[in-house]
């Protein structure tokens, strides 16, 4: 028997939220976002189940042409773009487009020999994180149309705060930004990630950029995933290897961190931080047991946890534990852990097996 412990990752639920993502924005092409290895769901398996996507966007130069070598034959887009003249002569030969952001790229361009790109041209509308700014852009604009003979250009940019409903101000500022830069510019656009596809139409264009709802979680701290009809792509489970009865006053796990105020009975479940369960879960954290919701005891270890037995029925060595997954969302789990489904999802360590079904 192996170490129990695996991701199961359910292909048709990716299917599914693709088709959330359509009924959104049926007018829009939407560019599946498929970064860190599909947000730690499996890079190839992914692409398979959102192959009605209209294009991928992710920022591995070897797995965009791993993509393509598999036969893929939308458009994929390179969100950070190419870092080397080398890399240029790459994107060329398995017609990958390129987000250009910074002049140092546009320069790479101009000197070389490779003109014929498609390239998103990323602005900066106030995220600061990558893009030209404002005032670059028409220089910029006039550059590319002289020196280059593009197959296309798409404007585009990033919102900071679309999950932020706090901040929707932010959101209006960076797309009328957006829109005065660009204004008279007839190229096509894109803005939205999913939190913007889901609250913001205002922000729909050309492309569209979801990531994090196709895998089934919420973008918002305020609005789960089953409410925007998402679902549940990996399931994390394992099985309880050891089952301890304690009495009142005795610990658990490293730092004695839980303290038993009644005699209780104690699973210690094959899943621990090495395996990308946050080692910053509280106490109380949810998990489901048999089927029944229990909670993490005390510190999560590098391979193990402990979780609550006391009042739950059928229950013993061996049982079946879901770590996150349709009963226990990633995003609570998440929030118990002072982290978002991202950082879970994306921290999924290799050495837990992926099983695609
Ligand atoms: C990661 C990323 C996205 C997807 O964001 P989600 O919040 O996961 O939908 C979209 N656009 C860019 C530029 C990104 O880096």
């Amino acid at each position: 028997m192996p170490r129990p412990t695996k991701a199961s990752i359910n292909l048709s639920a990716l299917t599914h939220n693709l088709t959330v993502v359509r009924e959104y924005v049926p007018r829009s092409r939407i560019m599946a976002v498929i970064k860190a290895d599909a947000y730690g769901h499996g890079l190839l398996p992914t692409a398979n189940a959102l192959k009605a996507a209209d294009g991928f966007a992710l920022l591995e130069l070897d797995a965009a042409i791993s993509l393509r070598e598999s036969g893929f034959q939308q458009p994929i887009l390179l969100l950070e773009g190419f870092f080397s003249t080398q890399e240029l002569a790459l994107f060329e030969q398995y017609q990958l487009s390129a987000v250009i952001h910074h002049s140092e790229q546009l320069m790479m361009m101009l000197d070389s020999k490779h003109h014929t790109l498609d390239l998103f041209l990323k602005i900066n509308t106030g995220m600061n994180r990558l893009g030209f700014a404002p005032e670059q852009f028409p220089a910029v604009m006039s550059k590319l149309k002289e020196n280059i003979s593009t197959n296309t250009i798409t404007l585009m940019t990033h919102f900071a705060c679309a999950d932020q409903p706090s901040q929707k101000e932010s959101v209006i500022q960076q797309l009328q930004c957006f829109e005065v830069t660009t204004r008279g510019q007839n190229y096509s656009r894109s803005l939205a990630n999913s939190a913007a596809i889901i609250r913001y139409p205002s922000t729909y264009a050309d492309w569209v950029r979801p990531g994090i709802m196709l895998y089934g979680a919420s973008p918002f701290a305020d609005q789960n995933a089953s409410s925007l009809n998402l679902r549940p792509v990996m399931t994390l489970s394992s099985k309880i290897i050891a089952i301890q009865h304690i009495k009142s006053g005795d610990r658990v796990g490293y730092h004695g961190l839980f303290q038993a105020d009644r005699p209780m009975r104690i699973g210690i479940v094959a899943c621990g931080y090495a395996d990308g369960y946050p080692r910053h879960a509280t106490t109380d954290t949810p998990v489901l047991v048999n089927n029944q919701r229990s909670r993490l005891l005390g510190r999560v270890s590098m391979d193990m946890l402990a979780i609550d037995l006391t009042d739950i029925e059928n229950t013993e060595l061996n049982s079946p534990v879901i770590l996150w997954g349709k009963d226990v969302s990633v995003d609570e789990v998440a929030h118990h852990a002072g982290t978002t489904s991202y950082e879970l999802l994306c921290a999924l360590a290799p050495r837990v097996e992926k099983i695609a079904y």
